[in-house]
């Protein structure tokens, strides 16, 4: 049953209080399914509601360091329960605030208590390792510690699963917070921020600030007190954390854009790479990381892996992602709409064929909203900016390859490298394209997109600074190695 909807104030949490911010300015977050329609407001805070909020989390680490592993675990477990609690609510306020449908609103938040089960449980494992010394009479070993002020930075995408995979690991290793989400999807972050602070963490520890990435976001990353930086966005944006971080010797991690094939191979199950291809290319209206966008396909089997996927793509029902029969929602903002219809637009200026969609979705019922129906382009030239760039929309380039070697080739002649899937049913393709495909996830006879929280996540080149996210590689970024040598007297 849908709620009645009533648009609210959120405010910063700094220092175990919800604070107005000094600017007594707010933002207003709006429904890309409806832009006249408020979904909350958010405050519009400032460098001196910055201050407070990194020096609350500095006041609190010496604290929380001390509390213990298993202690803060506990802390995360509860924070689940709540999330879980509010699931429908919190994907509700998602799917308004960011338009990806609801069910995919409700996994991405399940998967959110997922993650946060995950490393709760860290608490009880181990956290160093034992190393003979070459001395019979000491005992050698290393312990993680916490890094201290981490400041966390994500984007509207997944506005609930990034921030708890990266808060989630970040509080259980010992270290405190400072969030401060993409300002589009700041009123879904806010709510996951509740959870957390239902489940009684400790004065300091979590500290939630809102406002423009221009000033609150740089304000963060060149904060003294500031000891790491964790950032999921744009390559640009990242390039200037990267520059605010090495500047000052602080640690930081990087996620950021991605350009991700799909190899269809002459021997390919043709259903399922048609599958894995839409579902991939165009739910979440392509904004998505690991996104699908470029589709290489053998010769031999282009024209019938084509005519399935435009059958197929003919099917998708694009409107409001909370009604039940939609599949794709809107772009996630005006800003996006316009971004992706213009590449659509450079496409075809650049001599690609617009086979499918790629248009605004006509009527009174869609007028106030971004939707643009899901495009297929081919004669897609691999140099061409809609096979490089990353378009963040529900666009795929066709590209035709003579063979596995070439598809391999256009497939790693992008800057990028997050994610790239396969599909074949030659062993021989399958063991080169792991060997040979240069990107962080490589997937065989499954879709680009999918992830799963336990094991390591992140890209290669202009992807990401190399170091993993989720499962237990989490924890090389959010801790330190201390090593310890121990000698009798
Ligand atoms: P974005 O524009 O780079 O913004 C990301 C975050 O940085 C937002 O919180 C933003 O705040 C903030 N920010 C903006 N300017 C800043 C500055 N000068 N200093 C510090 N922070 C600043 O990215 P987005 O549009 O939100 O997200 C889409 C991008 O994220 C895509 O490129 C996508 O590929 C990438 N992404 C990558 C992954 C991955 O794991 N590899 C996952 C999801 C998304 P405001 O919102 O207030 O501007
Ligand atoms: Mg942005």
């Amino acid at each position: 049953m849908q709620t009645i909807f009533k648009a609210e104030t959120y405010k910063n949490f700094i220092n175990n209080v919800w604070v107005d911010s000094s600017s007594q300015e707010l933002i207003k977050s709006i429904n890309p399914a409806n832009k006249y329609e408020i979904v909350g407001f958010v405050q519009n805070s400032t460098q001196d509601d910055l201050n407070n909020a990194v020096e609350s989390a500095d006041r609190a680490k010496k604290m929380w360091r001390k509390i213990g592993q298993a202690a803060r675990g506990q802390f995360l477990y509860k924070a689940a329960d709540i999330l879980e609690q509010n699931l429908d609510d919190i994907a509700e306020t998602m799917t308004r605030e960011m338009g990806k449908t609801l069910p995919e609103a409700k996994g991405e938040t399940a998967r959110g208590v997922a993650i946060l089960r995950y490393y709760a449980s860290e608490g009880m494992r181990k956290d160093g390792d034992v190393i003979p010394s070459s001395d019979k009479d000491a005992l050698m070993f290393t312990k993680r510690v916490p890094l201290g002020v981490v400041g966390v930075i994500t984007p509207w995408n997944f506005p609930v699963a990034i921030p708890i995979w990266k808060m989630a690991p970040a509080l259980v290793y010992g270290n405190t917070i400072v969030l401060k989400p993409a300002t589009e999807g700041a009123v879904t972050a806010a709510k996951v921020v509740e959870c957390f602070v239902k489940a009684g963490l400790p004065e300091g520890v979590l500290n939630f600030i809102t406002g423009s990435g221009s000033v609150i976001g740089q304000g963060l990353i060149e904060h003294p007190l500031l000891n790491a930086i964790t950032f999921t966005g744009s390559e640009n944006v990242g390039k200037n954390v990267a520059r605010a971080a090495a500047e000052r010797g602080i640690k930081f991690q990087l996620e950021m854009g991605g350009k991700n094939p799909v190899i269809v191979t002459r021997d390919a199950n043709l259903d399922l790479a048609v599958e894995a291809v839409i579902s991939g290319g165009f739910r979440s209206s392509g904004q998505k990381c690991t996104a699908s966008s470029r589709v290489i396909v053998e010769e031999t089997v282009y024209a019938e892996f084509k005519e399935k996927l435009i059958e197929e793509t003919k099917k998708i029902t694009v409107g409001n992602g909370l009604q039940k029969d939609i599949w794709m929602g809107p772009c996630a903002s005006e800003s996006q709409f316009h971004t992706v219809l213009d590449y659509i637009e450079k496409g075809k200026e650049e001599g690609a064929t617009l086979i499918l969609g790629g248009e605004e979705l006509q009527g009174e019922e869609f007028k106030n909203g971004f939707y643009i129906t899901p495009a297929i382009f081919e004669n897609v030239n691999p140099k061409m900016a809609i096979a490089q760039e990353e378009i963040f929309g529900p666009v795929i380039a066709l590209i035709k390859a003579a063979s596995m070697e070439e598809a391999i080739e256009i497939a790693n002649d992008s800057k990028y490298g997050l994610s790239a899937s396969i599909f074949t049913s030659n062993l021989n393709s399958l063991l080169n394209f792991i060997d040979d495909m240069e990107a962080g996830l490589v997937r065989v006879n499954a879709e680009s997109a999918g992830v799963e929280l336990q094991a390591p996540f992140g890209g290669m080149k202009a992807s990401s600074t190399g170091s993993r996210e989720q499962g237990e590689a989490a924890k090389e970024f959010f801790t330190a190695i201390k090593t310890v040598f121990v000698k009798g007297s």
